[in-house]
């Protein structure tokens, strides 16, 4: 069985995934769905719900990338709450 991932494994997956960009940035009306596919930014393999974001870069070329991700990475990128609640 695998164990939980920590906060930092987590972090550190999460900038992974962003690397490039500045923001995550969530549809407000996207109530997520189940999926069983990775999380696009953490790459988390469990299954669970993933919201529609969108990843931006304030940067010359303003990239967007459309992205689903796992509950962790929306309460990380919104509240900025780590996976353990801290
Ligand atoms: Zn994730």
């Amino acid at each position: 069985m695998s164990r939980e991932r920590t906060d930092e494994e987590f972090v550190a997956a999460f900038k992974v995934g962003t690397e490039g960009f500045e923001i995550l940035s969530l549809d407000t009306e996207d109530e997520g769905c189940f999926s069983w596919s990775p999380c696009d930014t953490c790459s988390s393999p469990l299954g669970g719900t993933r919201y529609d974001a969108t990843l931006c870069n304030s940067g010359e070329d303003r990239r967007q990338v459309r992205v689903r991700v796992c509950t962790d990475c929306a309460m990380f990128s919104a509240n900025g709450v780590l996976p353990s609640g801290g």
